[in-house]
């Protein structure tokens, strides 16, 4: 089936986006990020992007010229919030600190303080709905980790449409391309000729998740991936009804929505105070 009209019935069969709503894409400058910035544009939503400079040198660098390339050609409204104004260091600054004394993976740490600075500012900002780039390969993913983590709940809140919990602290995250394999967005993309940096993250070298998705790709098989996702997504509801959305709790340090008194980000940071 044609690449946008998957992503459009994704849309559609999940009500990810009323033509109303004020959306902002959380974009990392990859190629399935890029991509949504595009389909969204080109499917007439009110949008606006927002991007997280990790200040990662060269790398950061090259993906925040590509964003401003491609949203001053889609005349896109972006917004740029950078690692060291907001939390007072690069981000592999952070990561060496924190590595050590708090024994978490480079991507965990970057992960947790990422999502908590992007619900933030999309909230700041006014967003009905946040939108990411994340993808089949990466739902398959995170569905296995939680599997062989022993704790499938973790996952109530994945899928296309994340937000069982309706909170004013939350902004609702969607996921377009979340029935789409990495390796079609790839070939979008480059047909497309998006201004995008195709290796990956310099980072990410033995996280788990990487090992996850070496073993998936060995596999080979296409209808795995979708698989694993489409019975996930049937056992989802029955997940859903047993979590008890009283548990949230505001950060007693930042105010942040979260599940114990003080949420991950501000753990992580208080290593580096
Ligand atoms: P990742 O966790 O790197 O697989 O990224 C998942 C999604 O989070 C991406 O598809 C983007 O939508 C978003 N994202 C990742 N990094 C950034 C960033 N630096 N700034 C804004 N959004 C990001
Ligand atoms: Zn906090």
């Amino acid at each position: 089936m044609n690449f946008e009209i998957k992503v459009k019935q994704t849309i559609k069969k999940y009500k990810l986006l009323k033509k109303s709503d004020k959306v902002i894409v959380a974009v990392s400058g990859g190629k399935d990020s890029m991509t949504v910035l595009y389909l969204l544009k080109k499917l007439g939503y009110n949008m606006s992007a927002l991007h997280i400079n990790l200040e990662m040198g060269k790398w950061s660098e090259m993906h925040l010229s590509n964003i401003k390339k491609f949203c001053s050609e889609l005349k896109v409204p972006l917004h740029v919030y950078s690692v060291r104004k907001e939390l007072g260091r690069s981000m592999c600054s952070i990561k060496s600190i924190v590595k050590s004394r708090a024994k978490l993976q480079d991507c965990t740490i970057c992960g947790i303080l990422r999502r908590w600075l992007i619900n933030k500012k999309a909230r700041q900002l006014g967003a009905d709905k946040l939108a990411t780039g994340h993808n089949l390969d990466d739902a398959s993913q995170t569905v296995l980790m939680n599997y062989f983590k022993g704790n499938l709940m973790i996952g109530v809140n994945e899928g296309p449409y994340v937000g069982i919990i309706s909170d004013r602290k939350f902004v609702q995250r969607i996921k377009p391309l979340y029935f789409i394999p990495e390796k079609e967005v790839e070939i979008y993309s480059k047909k497309m000729k998006f201004p995008v940096i195709y290796e990956r993250c310099p980072c990410v070298v033995g996280a788990y998740r990487h090992r996850i998705r070496q073993m998936l790709d060995e596999l080979g098989d296409k209808k795995a991936k979708e698989n694993i996702v489409k019975s996930f997504l049937k056992i989802l509801p029955k997940l859903r009804k047993k979590v008890n959305i009283h548990e949230l709790h505001y950060c007693k340090s930042c105010h942040e929505p979260c599940r114990n008194e003080s949420c991950k980000a501000c753990l992580i940071m208080s290593e580096i105070r």
